[in-house]
């Protein structure tokens, strides 16, 4: 790689050689033989635009690039936790909500009265802002102590109040202030057979909500894509190859495929995985992207400590028995999100809490030598 002239070089994704020219020659080129490599964001750019980023611009082919972009990184920042504080912070717009993959995440209600205890919430696009309001418009509290909760989309879909598969004598609770709706959703209920013996009428307060983001194995591959490309920028130039050796390769194979590299490669180091919606973890202030050798009963692991919006701490494991030659990598970058209409691109200014992580350097600006 310090071979600043053009030449054939090879992907780390797809390992095919393809044509690299140093920047003064890709134009010069452009129609006979072109530059085939792009640039790559470490951390995906969708998570904010940074001044100085960190970005692969000789290891990561235009195709393999284009095919992340169109695939795990669109999905990434479309769904889960990190997607909604994109959301709510303006990082995509709130009129985007539709793109929103909501069944990535549960949202629910936090509160010791049991009518409203783990009732379910949605988000709303209202006057340009993402909020979470409440999706339940009917409680039943069955007799035998079981909670039975309805959307209206629920009800409407119903044919008869026998498919709710609720017991006579339950109690029924039309969740909600406004009168209109409340009407509606007493018709509705009349119009396929519900009795109203028990019917209570609940309107809402304020209410505390908890978000719980489901970790599917595509948004598992897509943050450790995020990890394998940051090991591939602090190896760059110096310790390339461990990009091709077996344990990496098993990895990257996770990240295209999704075959097992033979562990779970993500792990969520706090188990306070499940967020108040007011608490400030919601936004927190920056992203965070590591990594370190790491030595654990003699077997040598590489890991990348992830902290996306500073909301869920996870373990990216690359190599949990990495048999390769060792090299003294321990490096971490913070992404400063604090003025979200500014975001600027700053290193980590104190030790993280991980002591086991250490602070280093790196250049992030491709330098063109003279050939
Ligand atoms: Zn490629």
């Amino acid at each position: 790689m310090s071979n600043r002239q053009s030449g054939l070089r090879q992907c780390i994704w797809c390992e095919e050689s393809k044509q690299w020219h140093p920047k003064r020659l890709r134009k010069k080129f452009a129609g006979s033989s072109p530059h085939k490599f792009s640039q790559e964001h470490v951390l995906l750019d969708c998570l904010g635009a940074f001044e100085q980023d960190l970005t692969l611009g000789d290891l990561v082919c235009a195709e393999c690039n284009q095919k992340f972009g169109d695939s795990m990184d669109r999905m990434y920042g479309r769904s889960g936790i990190e997607g909604l504080v994109r959301l709510k912070m303006g990082h995509k717009p709130a009129d985007e909500l539709i793109d929103f993959d909501e069944n990535s995440i549960a949202m629910t209600i936090i509160d010791s009265d049991p009518v409203w205890n783990g009732l379910r919430l949605k988000l709303s696009n209202e006057n340009s802002v993402v909020r979470e309001v409440l999706d339940e418009a009917v409680v039943f509290l069955t007799p035998d102590g079981r909670k039975l909760a309805f959307n209206d989309q629920e009800l409407e879909d119903l044919t008869s109040v026998g498919e709710l598969g609720v017991p006579i004598g339950s109690e029924i609770h039309i969740i909600g202030a406004d009168e209109n709706l409340k009407n509606k959703r007493i018709e509705r209920l009349r119009s396929i057979g519900a009795e109203f013996s028990n019917l209570i009428e609940t309107p809402v307060h304020e209410k505390v909500g908890r978000i719980a983001g489901a970790m599917n194995q595509e948004r598992q591959r897509a943050i450790t894509k995020m990890a394998v490309s940051y090991l591939a920028k602090v190896c760059e130039n110096k310790f390339e190859h461990i990009l091709y050796t077996d344990e990496i390769r098993a990895i990257k194979n996770y990240v295209l495929t999704g075959e097992s590299p033979g562990f779970n490669p993500v792990t969520i180091t706090d188990p306070y995985a499940a967020f108040d919606i007011e608490s400030d973890r919601m936004l927190g202030n920056g992203h965070i992207l590591g990594v370190t050798f790491h030595q654990d009963e003699s077997r040598q692991q590489i890991v990348c400590p992830i902290y996306i919006y500073q909301l869920l701490p996870l373990n990216v494991f690359l190599a949990t028995d990495y048999k390769g030659a060792l090299f003294p990598i321990m490096s971490v970058h913070h992404w400063s999100v604090n003025e979200p209409r500014i975001c600027r691109r700053a290193t980590l200014q104190q030790e993280p809490k991980d002591a086991s992580l250490s602070m280093e350097q790196i250049p992030t600006n491709e330098v063109d030598r003279p050939a």
